[in-house]
C-alpha cells in the first residue's frame, strides 16, 4: 500500500509515509472485509459512509503539515482509520462523528491511542472547548468551508476539507495567516460522502 497507492502517487512526506507504514488498517474495517483492508478503494462501514481511501487520507494529512506537536481536530471520524494516521503524526487528536453507533465503534479501535479523544456531535461546529487548532481535518464534503471550523484554526493552522456539490468536490486547503486572513489552495477533485449538520448540508 505505501509502495503502490502512495510513494508512486506523490506522497513524498516521510512522516506520513511512516505512519501509514505503523498503524494496521485491519483493526478499523469490518470482519466481514478483512481480505479488502488494503484495497485501493474505500470500504462501506455502517449508515451508508465509508473509510475513505488509503490515497485520499494519505493527502489530506500531507496537505495539512502536521508537526509532532500539533493540536488536530478531525470531524467524521467513520472508522476511526484517519484519526489513527493523524494520533501517529500529531500531540493529539479530537474526532467527532455525528452516528454514536460509529463514534463508540471507533473509540473501541482506537484505545491503545492515548491521545485520541472520539466525540458523538455535529462537528460542523467544531469542538470549541479544545480549539484552537494547528490541523483541522474534514472527512465528509461540505457546501463551504464551516465558519466554526474556521473560527477554531489557530493562526498558521491549516484546514483541509472536501468543498463542492454532493457528486464531487474539490479538496481543499485553508491556511489562516492572521486573525483576519485566509489563504486557499485546491489540492485535486475528490469525492466523499457528505457533512451533514448545522453548518453542512441539511439532513
Ligand atoms: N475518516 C473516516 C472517514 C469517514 S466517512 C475514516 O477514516 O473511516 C465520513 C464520516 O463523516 C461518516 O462517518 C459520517 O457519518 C461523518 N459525518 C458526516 N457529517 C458529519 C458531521 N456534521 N459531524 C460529524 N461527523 C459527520
Amino acid at each position: 500500500m505505501v509502495a503502490n497507492q502512495l510513494r508512486r502517487r506523490g506522497i513524498h512526506d516521510e512522516r506520513v509515509l511512516g505512519a501509514f507504514a505503523v498503524v494496521p488498517r485491519e483493526a478499523f474495517v469490518g470482519s466481514d472485509q478483512q481480505d479488502k483492508a488494503y484495497a485501493d478503494y474505500p470500504l462501506p462501514i455502517p449508515h451508508g459512509q465509508t473509510i475513505s481511501q488509503p490515497f485520499v487520507v494519505a493527502l489530506t494529512a500531507a496537505a495539512l503539515q502536521v508537526k509532532p506537536t500539533d493540536r488536530v481536530l478531525e470531524v467524521g471520524t467513520g472508522s476511526g482509520y484517519a484519526a489513527a494516521i493523524l494520533a501517529t503524526l500529531a500531540a493529539r487528536v479530537d474526532t467527532i462523528e455525528r452516528f454514536e453507533d460509529l463514534a463508540n465503534a471507533a473509540a473501541v479501535a482506537l484505545a491503545s491511542y492515548g491521545n485520541v479523544a472520539v466525540h458523538h456531535g455535529d462537528g460542523t461546529l467544531g469542538w470549541p472547548e479544545r480549539a484552537p487548532y494547528d490541523a483541522i481535518a474534514v472527512a465528509a464534503a461540505a457546501p463551504e468551508a464551516p465558519p466554526s471550523l474556521l473560527q477554531q484554526l489557530a493562526i498558521g493552522g491549516r484546514l483541509v476539507v472536501p468543498i463542492g456539490n454532493a457528486d464531487r468536490q474539490m479538496l481543499t486547503r485553508i491556511e489562516r495567516t492572521s486573525e483576519t486572513d485566509y489563504k486557499r489552495y485546491i489540492v485535486c477533485p475528490v469525492v466523499f460522502v457528505p457533512l451533514v449538520g448545522r453548518e453542512g448540508w441539511p439532513e
